[in-house]
């Protein structure tokens, strides 16, 4: 085989695998794979799990495995090759998988796989044809040719649509911008961000700073600034971008959100949903509208004392009337003031080396397992590291990859992703690998990378997603690890884990001054336990405010009476909100997380996670937080099941209970002012 990218026996060939080999690779591969799908579908006898899903489940995880390293190249490499292959892949992968989505034969032999289920078929084989035959439902192929055009045709419109809302804020964004000489305008603002001000007034041709409003300035000098004016000015560009109060009748959002909400609803009804609420929540771990609801309410009520408390004492402190503006800033005065914790000290405490020691060691205490490095496997760049993870007998349950520095030309943020998923069909067995990367600061003179605490949260979010992926025991790769789990229970095992990363007894055995050897000290711990939950209740209630504007918007919408979007803002910040805004602030304008991304009548789901998270750990909490028969449990019911089972049910055997709000509260300190 003289295509690297289709040698999918082992892990990818990292030091063979070329840029131009990821378009052939696709081509044929997908070739391939078109063919001995018609073979399936023309063949009568291909109708039940072994003859039509094993085959399937085979080609999607022989896709992916090839896509995997093509996907992952790009966006670690600095390398304009590696970024031209991927964008020429990807419409191939995109195209494939939109033909896949809308073939209706296709749905119909599922159909007829579900149809004829023996009476012994696992759950897990239920749920996989059950989750295909949904994922059929909300592409449309299963409706009469009449209204499938239709909902095709609003299916492009709202694509066109959600380009427009971005592009109108993108513009507006990009068309202002403020520009001083005076000091006194900027007082506050930290150095690094002036020292990009003072560069981009020298590229203006401009004296002094010129900011742009891009959310690191605004969020900077919101922060920071201790110019009311200068606060008050970023303020009111920021929340009237691309709207009726910006200026820019050109790049008004108004009738594009109208559209957005009108078309979503009819697009939901075509394929059987009261609303585009319900039809978010098929994807999803909420049941109904009303649980989404209620839940939001019993936070919303249940955080708004704490809230107006926290209002209350920043008010306390700021030099005039409270407004939307001044929020932010006093806030921050008063956690310095309470709480600060540099992060320069904290850096000395947590070199890298021994932050994965003692994260590994976790890992090994919880879940009886062991991680050891090899050596012996072939990567991409000489910091990237190779890792398996053994049972307690010394099989092998899963490998990873780490890169963890940052460098020239990879792309920022931090990730986990696939590179094989997990399988086990007709005999033939794979073990799942994922990568994990980071922006860690790279090893100083000493050789070695300094983490600051955020660092550390941030290494066992990502550590969670991976042991998500590594640990499942589900058998067809569309269900297991991270694969079909509900899009709002998926950030559980990442936050699950960041909990750990703000335990003392965790703490100590990931830390080691970098002079004196010495762990981190508890006064030092107890101030940033402090700190992490300052303001809290107040930054809860903003979520919950975006989510519940968001949810009822969807919920709510009625075509005889228009999409009333300020009336439910209104409404809802009546009803939740402890901060007082200015009439003409249009936070709908630019919200593209619902309006332009993927998180319409989903935003709740940040929130939701997060109960979920707090309440799983709660367990922990109440048995010993490196309780083994909890920890057995939580991996049983909750690590390895993958998409194979009702994610409530799972979680209530995991749990005993459903979830409730209380870990969450107390454990943001919210639950003792209210
Ligand atoms: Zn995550």
């Amino acid at each position: 085989m003289s295509n690297p990218l289709l040698d999918t026996s082992d892990l990818p060939r990292f030091d063979a695998i070329e840029p131009q080999h990821a378009v052939p690779a696709l081509e044929e591969l997908i070739a391939a794979h078109r063919q001995k799908l018609a073979a399936l579908l023309d063949d009568p006898n291909a109708r039940d799990f072994q003859t039509l899903v094993v085959p399937l489940e085979e080609m999607s995880h022989e896709l992916g495995r090839a896509w995997s390293p093509v996907s992952h190249l790009q966006s670690v490499l600095d390398d304009p090759e590696w970024r031209d292959a991927y964008n020429a892949s990807l419409p191939l992968m995109t195209e494939y998988d939109t033909e896949l989505s809308h073939d209706k034969r296709l749905c119909d032999a599922y159909q007829a796989v579900m149809d004829s289920m023996p009476a012994d078929a696992t759950p897990a084989m239920r749920m996989l044809v059950k989750q295909e035959l949904r994922d059929f439902r909300l592409s449309g192929v299963a409706l009469a040719e009449e209204e499938k055009a239709r909902y095709s045709e609003i299916m492009q419109e709202l694509a066109t649509l959600r380009a427009s809302f971005d592009q109108n804020v993108q513009d507006a964004t990009d068309s202002w911008h403020f520009q001083t000489s005076t000091r006194s305008d900027v007082e506050g603002i930290p150095e690094s961000v002036l020292k990009r001000a003072s560069t981009d007034a020298a590229e203006n041709g401009a004296n002094g700073w010129w900011f742009n409003l891009d959310y690191p300035n605004y969020h900077a000098v919101m922060t920071h600034c201790g110019a009311r004016h200068t606060r008050e000015m970023f303020y009111t560009a920021w929340s009237t971008r691309a709207s009726d109060q910006g200026g820019h009748e050109e790049w008004d959002n108004s009738e594009n959100i109208e559209k957005i909400l009108s078309l979503r609803h009819e697009a939901a009804r075509l394929v059987g949903f009261n609303s585009f609420a319900d039809y978010s929540l098929a994807t999803k771990m909420a049941g109904t509208v009303a649980e989404v609801t209620e839940f939001l309410t019993e936070l919303a009520g249940k955080c708004r004392k704490a809230a107006q408390k926290e209002i209350d004492e920043v008010r306390s402190i700021a030099d005039g009337p409270l407004e939307a503006w001044d929020v932010a800033y006093y806030l921050e005065k008063l956690k310095q003031q309470k709480f600060a914790v540099s992060d320069e000290e904290l850096r000395r405490y947590f070199p890298f080396a021994v932050v994965k020691r003692g994260m590994f060691s976790l890992a090994e205490k919880l879940y009886g397992v062991s991680v050891q490095e090899d050596q012996g496997v072939s990567a991409w760049h000489d910091t990237v590291h190779y890792y398996d993870i053994r049972d307690s007998q010394g099989a092998i349950l899963g490998s990873f990859y780490t890169d963890l520095f940052a460098r020239n030309g990879k792309r920022g943020g931090a990730w986990m992703d696939e590179c094989v998923v997990r399988k086990n069909l007709d005999g033939e067995k794979k073990t799942p690998v994922g990568y994990l990367v980071c922006n860690f600061p790279p090893p100083d003179a000493d050789g070695e990378s300094h983490l600051t605490h955020t660092d550390v949260v941030t290494l066992f979010h990502e550590f969670g997603h991976m042991l998500h992926h590594l640990l499942t025991q589900v058998d067809y790769p569309s269900i297991a690890g991270i694969n079909g789990v509900p899009w709002d229970a998926v950030e559980l095992p990442s936050q699950f884990m960041e909990n750990f990363a703000w335990r003392y007894e965790v703490l100590e055995e990931c830390s080691e001054h970098c002079e004196t050897g010495a762990p981190l000290p508890r006064e030092i711990f107890e101030k940033l336990d402090a700190s992490r939950h300052f303001g809290e209740a107040l930054s809860m209630l903003r979520q919950i405010e975006f989510a519940l504007f968001d949810f009822r918007l969807h919920a709510g919408f009625d075509p005889a009476s228009g999409a009333k979007v300020l009336e439910t803002l209104q409404q809802v910040r009546d009803e939740v909100a402890v901060i007082k805004y200015p009439a003409y602030n249009r936070l709908p304008h630019s919200f593209s997380h619902i309006f332009a991304g993927g998180y319409a009548a989903g935003y709740y789901s940040y929130k939701w996670a997060e109960v979920l998270a707090a309440d799983a750990f709660g367990a922990f909490e109440e048995s010993g937080i490196f309780d083994v028969e909890t920890a057995s449990r939580f991996r049983r019911e909750i690590l390895e099941i993958g998409g194979s089972r009702d994610f409530m049910e799972a979680y209530v055997a995991f749990r005993g209970r459903k979830p409730t709000l209380d870990a969450l509260l107390r454990q943001s300190g919210i639950g003792k002012a209210a």
